[in-house]
């Protein structure tokens, strides 16, 4: 996309992965170009986010439907996904609480690794 702003860059890019289907990580490093009156940072690209600071058992602290409302779970380290009288569940059920935004928080609760993905750069 950079390269059809500003073609004199001839920044190096890769065909689409036969195999994932997907674009491969082919920028290794940001850097800032100068296109027109403005800058664009190149980056390799974000494959996800880490919970910095954030303890998975406070996680739904952070989704305010979710914190006003935790406290009439039947237990009090409820991390809303299996345990019985959940009060987050039975609101997402009632569409108190966005199916989507429960989505999110099952997703965060559940990725594996938190940090990025080094191996996805070599
Ligand atoms: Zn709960």
């Amino acid at each position: 996309m950079i390269n059809l702003l500003e073609p004199g860059l001839k920044l190096k890019t890769s065909e689409i992965s036969e195999y994932h289907k997907q674009g491969k990580h082919t920028t290794t490093f940001a850097e800032m170009h100068k296109i027109g009156n403005g800058y664009i940072i190149d980056t390799p690209g974000i494959k996800g986010f880490g919970l910095e600071g954030i303890d998975k058992s406070n996680l739904s602290e952070y989704f305010p439907e979710m914190k006003a409302i935790k406290n009439n779970c039947k237990f009090n380290n409820c991390t809303h996904t299996h345990e019985p009288d959940c009060a987050v569940k039975e609101a997402v059920s009632a569409k108190k609480i966005s199916l989507m935004r429960y989505n999110n928080y099952l997703n965060i609760l559940a990725d594996e690794n938190d940090k990025y993905r080094q191996d996805d750069y070599k």
